[in-house]
């Protein structure tokens, strides 16, 4: 089976509630609870002990494998205990507890670590390991693995994801404009280590500053192997920023069911990944901070913020001054594709972009009522599947002829749910239906 791109749906983004708010300064918590297991693979095995003294950027955990990555202490202080937590996407992940030393130095030192244009391809691949950078887009995959194919595969082109799709979010679009010179050394690093020929930037056009902001930068800039990276503006359409979407849509190749990018010659990277790529290099700098965004209609007061890893959500409420009216639900990640969560302690991970508060109008769905065979969710499933007849298939417990018909494709995106009249939970059987084949 191959991939159809088309489909898609356009949400209203409330981004303007965000997307003018520079990204603001962490405040340091009093402690963090740093999961070993923030990216995809195996958890990293602790290499601090209880009563450890630690100093922001020291490495708490090394990878237990090649596809794992390292966690590093996000705040200088003691380690006050290991123990099991919840985080946003997994019931029970070990975690190292840190308490803050209120009179250490919090931030990590910012030494320039030598010309990184004499580094070989396994000298840059090596910071990127040690730093524990991975995919800040969501998926979280080791990007030190993402940046060695191969050599049956070898990648032509980069992809620099800077789309933002989901609504609400905005952090990407403020990292393209605060940091966007730092960001294109990233791309480049990326570029030199994968010996790509071209490069794009895909951004949507409802961040037009972002677009000119990167034109204009690369006027200026001069790549180390590339004569220059294209800019991409990209129509509004969600979820045009999956990494299999956006290379369709910009390069015309399709990337296999079950394969990865890299099978047609490509790799796309978050901006947000790109930055961190850079700090790693040219800094040794680990991946300790992320810029997210917190938001909401019921939100005192939205914005972008870097964050520490391993701060808790109840934290931060001081940094965005409370509601104005109680929410409805807290979801990590976008309102598209993000997580509900039922608890304000989660700590902040790699892999989360922003918050998102929804008052109660927005998340009551309404009467579900029974499928009118409209074929709206098929139109608008990126991906060709047919969610109406997979919905059935689960409700049937038929979910071997569910997987015949690829339901392990969806990458529960929420399009066909969204578009859904009968207002059925469609992404929910998707979901059910993909766990229940993993267990079969
Ligand atoms: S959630 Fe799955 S089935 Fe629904 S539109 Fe997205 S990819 Fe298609
Ligand atoms: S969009 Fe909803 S009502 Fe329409 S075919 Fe799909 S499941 Fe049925």
């Amino acid at each position: 089976m191959q991939y159809k791109f088309n489909g898609g749906v356009h949400p209203f983004t409330f981004k303007s509630l965000a997307s003018d708010r520079p990204i603001k300064k962490p405040f340091i918590p009093k402690k963090v609870v740093l999961p070993l297991l923030q990216h995809t693979g195996s958890p990293a095995e602790p290499v601090v002990a209880v009563g450890d003294t630690v100093k922001a950027g020291d490495l708490i955990a090394k990878p237990s494998g090649y596809i794992s990555s390292a966690v590093h202490a996000s705040v200088s202080g003691k380690v006050a205990r290991m123990a099991y937590f919840s985080t946003y996407n997994q019931p029970r992940v070990l975690s190292v507890v840190i308490e803050t030393d209120a009179d250490a130095e919090q931030d990590f030192r910012m030494k320039p670590a030598g010309d990184p244009d004499t580094l070989s391809r396994e000298e840059m691949i090596g910071r990127i390991r040690a730093a524990g950078v991975v995919g800040l887009g969501g998926a979280g995959f080791p990007t030190d693995v993402k940046l060695s194919p191969p050599a049956n595969k070898p990648v032509d082109t980069v992809i620099l994801n800077g789309a933002e799709c989901e609504p609400y979010l905005t952090c990407d679009h403020r990292l393209m404009l605060e940091k966007t010179k730092e960001i294109l050394k990233g791309l480049d690093i990326i570029v030199r280590i994968l010996g790509a020929k071209q490069a794009y930037i895909a951004i949507e056009n409802n961040k037009l500053s972002a677009i000119y902001a990167m034109e204009k930068a690369l006027k200026q800039y001069s790549f180390r192997s590339l004569k220059t990276a294209k800019v991409i503006s990209l129509n509004e359409k969600y979820p045009q920023g999956a990494e299999k979407q956006i290379i369709k849509v910009i390069l015309n190749r399709v990337v296999p069911a079950g394969g990865l990018p890299m099978d047609v010659g490509c790799v796309a990277n978050n901006v947000g990944t790109a930055y961190a790529v850079y700090e790693a290099v040219y800094f040794n700098k680990p991946l300790i901070e992320r810029a997210i965004t917190i938001t909401g209609k019921c939100v005192k007061d939205p914005l972008n913020i870097w964050v520490r890893m391993g701060t808790l959500l109840s934290d931060l409420k001081g940094v965005f001054g409370g509601f104005t009216a109680e929410p409805g639900k807290v979801i990590m990640g976008g309102p598209m594709m993000g997580i509900a969560q039922y608890s304000m302690d989660v700590p902040i991970s790699k892999g989360v972009g922003g918050i998102v508060f929804l008052t109660q109008e927005e998340i009551d769905p309404g009467r579900e009522s029974v499928c009118i065979r409209c074929g709206r969710c098929m139109d608008a499933c990126p991906i060709g599947l047919v969610p109406t007849t997979l919905m059935y298939r689960v409700k049937k417990e038929n979910f071997s002829e569910a997987k015949e018909l690829g339901i392990m494709n969806c990458y529960e995106c929420g399009a066909c749910a969204y578009t859904c009249p009968a207002k059925i939970p469609l992404v929910d059987y998707m979901k059910f239906g993909k766990a229940r084949n993993q267990v079969i």
